[in-house]
């Protein structure tokens, strides 16, 4: 898989539908695979951070979430014309594990978030096994890694923010049956409807940033990472 290359960091061309497939031959064949979201954000950040941009290139997928990274792609005359942002992604993989009969584990946030996001997501997918849970503030990680060893789960995701989970992932993995991980961020908020997504039109024309800015100014700082991304791609030569 031909990946593309913003400042030393990787970013997966792929749409969702590639993704999917490319992970059921994947399980199929009982390889791992990791699954991080990528912004401008983190970028800047793994300009400084060794870490970081060792967590990101060593993922098997790296989606592009956020408008910056296809910005730069258009700029560089790359191949990324969507947006792949952890939410959506975890809700695809949350439909082909309902088909495909994948068993899922999820661990990270509240345990009120986490128990109501699984509610809703067997509401949404009848069909979807649950595997297991743990909030994101279990104390005993030994019990945590026998728990889902015993789960058998197929497909984990991992919700305690970035890059805490995708340590977690990379520490972990080794020792645990699971397939696919995903570091989802607060996307089991999303999914217990205690954060609310941009409405659909800011979505569809790719302008939920702005959306979150003009609900949550704080965000400001953060979202300064973008205009300073998209200077230092197109400087580069
Ligand atoms: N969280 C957790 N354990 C921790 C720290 C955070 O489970 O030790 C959860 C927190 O409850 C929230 C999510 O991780 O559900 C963090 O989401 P956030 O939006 O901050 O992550 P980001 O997407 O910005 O990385």
């Amino acid at each position: 898989m031909t990946k593309e290359e913003y400042m030393g960091v990787q970013v997966s061309p792929l749409s969702y539908e590639e993704i999917t497939q490319q992970l059921k031959q994947r399980v199929a064949q009982g390889e791992q695979s990791t699954i991080i979201a990528v912004n401008p954000e983190k970028i800047m950040k793994s300009q400084t951070d060794e870490t970081l941009r060792d967590l990101i290139n060593g993922s098997t997928f790296q989606i592009p979430d956020g408008v910056g990274v296809l910005l730069a792609s258009r700029l560089k005359g790359g191949d990324i014309n969507s947006r792949v942002t952890g939410v959506d992604m975890m809700d695809r993989l949350l439909q082909l594990s309902a088909d495909e009969g994948y068993r899922v584990f999820f661990y990270g946030a509240k345990e009120e978030v986490v128990t109501k996001a699984i509610e809703n997501i067997q509401q949404k997918y009848p069909a979807i096994q649950v595997a297991g849970y743990e909030n994101g503030y279990a104390q005993d990680q030994e019990a945590l890694i026998q728990k889902i060893q015993d789960s058998n789960a197929d497909v984990m995701f991992v919700a305690l923010g970035s890059p805490k989970q995708e340590l977690w992932i990379r520490e972990n993995k080794e020792r645990l049956p699971v397939k696919v991980f995903q570091g989802v961020g607060g996307s089991f908020d999303v999914f217990a409807g205690h954060v609310k997504r941009a409405p659909a039109p800011f979505r569809k024309v790719g302008m939920e940033w702005f959306y979150r800015l003009a609900t949550d100014p704080k965000r400001f700082k953060r979202q300064l990472a973008l205009p300073k991304f998209l200077w230092r791609v197109i400087t580069k030569k």
